[in-house]
């Protein structure tokens, strides 16, 4: 399927880093129908490549709360405004274990000016629980805004341990590998910069096992409240990054003519 490539450059120093960090965001074209989606999955389901899949086929901008979590320890003067509850939400992560909903509510409601995005947004890891989930809805509420639908995206217990468990990234200049899908031209050494490449703590075997309880503990609340909503579209993912893409893109168009 080709699609028109929509540019918006948009970096996410906003969604990262909080509401005094703005987004570099040069002009650019107002999108006449931003799409705001959620996806849902579990870890390794593809949710991360199919935002940015997404981000070029709608213009709608990425915002993961893992990525908040992560970005946290890297921020300028992190040391002094890690407070004791983004500590604990850190341990919490490496742990594989979910951090506790009244942080990451506080976490995206700090950034609910990303939920007016001009461009729209694809929601990733988050909402994660009911509680998330409805906390999510008066946000949106709030800011006058509805989501278009939610993608579930489905995938064996065994694929998601195989993706997660062999993923490494380089420390310096973060480019992504897969021991299988994607391994590194020298075995274990990045390809661009020619240094050992590591494995996120919360992609070890452990920690994924301990994500896929977190989230199937979760799933099925989570599927109800927005099956009852008529948001959710199924769709499998346990094909190509391309093929999920097509398939959710097919699963738009098809709620788009066919109304409920
Ligand atoms: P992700 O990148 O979405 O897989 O998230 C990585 C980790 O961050 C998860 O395993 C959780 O520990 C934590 N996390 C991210 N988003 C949430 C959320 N919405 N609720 C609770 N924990 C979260």
């Amino acid at each position: 399927m080709s699609l028109p490539a929509v540019n918006l450059d948009q970096d996410h120093s906003a969604w990262l880093y909080g509401p005094e960090a703005l987004c570099r965001v040069g002009p650019r074209p107002q999108v006449n129908d931003p799409r705001r989606l959620v996806l849902l999955g579990p870890p390794g389901a593809g949710k991360g490549t199919l935002a940015a899949n997404l981000q070029e086929a709608f213009g709608t901008c990425p915002l993961s709360t893992g990525d908040i979590l992560r970005a946290a320890p890297t921020q300028p003067g992190a040391a002094q405004i890690q407070t004791p509850a983004m500590r604990a939400a850190l341990d919490a992560m490496r742990r594989g274990e979910l951090v506790p909903d009244k942080l990451m509510l506080d976490l995206v409601r700090e950034r609910i000016g990303c939920l007016r995005c001009r461009g729209g947004f694809v929601l990733d890891g988050f909402p994660r629980t009911r509680t998330q989930a409805e906390a999510l809805e008066e946000m949106l509420h709030a800011q006058d805004v509805q989501l278009d639908a939610v993608i579930c995206l489905e995938v064996p217990t065994e694929v998601v341990v195989e993706r997660v468990s062999g993923r490494r990234n380089c420390p310096v200049c973060g480019a992504l590998y897969h021991l299988k899908f994607r391994p590194p031209r020298h075995r274990g050494i990045c390809d661009l910069c020619q240094v050992g490449l590591v494995q996120r703590e919360d992609d070890r075997d452990e920690a994924i096992r301990a994500q896929i309880a977190a989230y199937e503990h979760a799933a099925g609340e989570i599927l109800a409240f927005y099956e009852e909503r008529r948001l959710l579209v199924r769709v499998r993912a346990d094909g190509t990054p391309l093929e999920a893409r097509d398939h959710v893109l097919d699963a738009l168009t098809a709620r788009t003519v066919r109304p409920f």
